[in-house]
C-alpha cells in the first residue's frame, strides 16, 4: 500500500495555530500515514506530538525547520528523522532561537517608530509562551486592521524595506547541515521554488548543500503551484537530490493545503522516504 506523506508541518510550539496534539488529530482525519512536524527553530513540540500518534494509525517523523541566512537570503532547511536529544543541534536551535527574541523586540521597536504601539505584547499574546516570530506579529497586526490577510500584512510591514523589516542572522549552511546530520536526520531544503532565485543561484545553493550533505529538496510543497513542482522534479533528477513532499501546514485558518491534499511526488524523482539513508534513520 502507499503511505502518504506529509513531512512538513507546525504546530503551536512556533507559528502554527494547532497544539501538536490537535495537529495530529488532523493529519489523522486527513487520511496522513506518516507526519513529520517541522517547527522553525525548535524541537519543543515533538514530545506531544510523539504521544498523540502512539497507538494510533499514524507515524511522527520528528522534525526541525532551521532558518538559514546563505548570501542575501533566509533559506529553510528541514532536518527530517533528527534525534531531538542531540545536544549539538539543540545548542545551534538554542542560538537561532536567541536571535528570535532579540528579533522579536526589535521588530516592535521599528513598528512602534512607524506608529504602531504595543506590538510585541500583541505578537506575544499570540505566541502563547513560544518564541515570537513574525507570523505573530502578523496576526497581531491584521487583528487591529492594519490589513485584510496576513499575506498583505507581510507585504506592508514585515518585508524588505518595509517599516518592521529586521535582517536575518541565521544559521549558516553548513552549520544547519551539519546540525541535522550529526543528530542523525536528513537535510532537506524547504519549498525552494519560494526564493525566486535564479536557475545559476538555485543551482549554486544546492551544490553547495549538497557538498555539506545535504540530500532532499522538497519538491511537492503546499506553496509550490504544478509548474513549480514540474520545474523542482527536474532539478532534484538532474541534481539527484531525493525528493520530499510536504504541506507546510499551520493550522486550518492557514492558506496552504489541507493536511492530506497534496499531490504526488511526480515519477522519476526519488522519494526520500525510500532511501537507504531515510531507513537506517527510521530504525533508530
Ligand atoms: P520568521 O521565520 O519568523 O521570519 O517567519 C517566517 C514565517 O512567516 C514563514 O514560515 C511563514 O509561516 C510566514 N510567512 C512568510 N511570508 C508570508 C506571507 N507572505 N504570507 C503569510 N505568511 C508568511
Ligand atoms: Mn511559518
Ligand atoms: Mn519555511
Ligand atoms: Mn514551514
Amino acid at each position: 500500500m502507499k503511505l502518504h506523506h506529509d513531512l512538513h508541518s507546525h504546530s503551536t510550539a512556533s507559528d502554527g495555530t494547532l497544539t501538536p496534539e490537535e495537529l495530529v488529530e488532523e493529519a489523522l482525519d486527513g487520511g496522513v500515514d506518516v507526519l513529520a512536524l517541522t517547527d522553525h527553530d525548535t524541537t519543543a513540540g515533538i514530545g506531544a506530538a510523539a504521544r498523540a500518534a502512539d497507538g494510533q494509525d499514524i507515524r511522527l517523523i520528528p522534525g526541525v525547520e532551521i532558518s538559514v541566512s546563505w548570501n542575501a537570503y533566509t533559506i529553510h532547511v528541514l532536518g527530517l528523522n533528527i534525534d531531538i536529544r542531540d545536544e549539538r543541534l539543540q545548542r545551534g536551535l538554542q542560538g537561532l532561537r536567541e536571535f528570535r527574541e532579540w528579533r522579536a523586540q526589535e521588530i516592535a521597536r521599528r513598528l512602534e517608530k512607524a506608529g504602531i504601539q504595543g506590538a510585541l505584547t500583541g505578537a506575544r499574546a499570540h505566541a502563547r509562551g513560544s518564541i515570537v516570530g513574525r507570523t505573530h506579529f502578523a496576526r497581531f497586526l491584521v487583528e487591529q486592521g492594519y490589513a485584510r490577510s496576513l499575506r498583505e500584512v507581510f507585504k506592508r510591514y514585515l518585508v524588505k524595506k518595509r517599516p518592521g523589516y529586521v535582517p536575518g542572522e541565521w544559521a549558516t549552511l553548513e552549520q544547519a547541515v551539519t546540525w541535522i546530520r550529526g543528530a542523525g536526520g536528513l537535510a532537506v531544503i524547504a519549498h525552494p521554488a519560494r526564493y525566486r532565485l535564479s536557475a545559476t543561484r538555485l543551482r549554486a545553493l544546492l551544490e553547495e548543500f549538497k557538498s555539506c550533505g545535504g540530500l532532499g529538496l522538497e519538491v511537492v510543497s503546499g506553496s509550490h503551484s504544478r509548474d513549480d513542482i514540474t520545474a523542482m522534479s527536474s532539478v532534484a533528477r538532474r541534481l539527484e537530490l531525493l525528493a520530499s513532499c510536504g504541506s507546510d501546514y499551520h493550522g486550518p485558518e492557514n492558506p496552504w493545503v489541507r493536511l492530506g491534499r497534496l499531490a504526488n511526488v511526480p515519477d522519476g524523482c526519488r522519494p526520500v522516504w525510500e532511501s537507504t539513508q531515510w531507513r537506517a534513520a527510521s530504525a533508530r
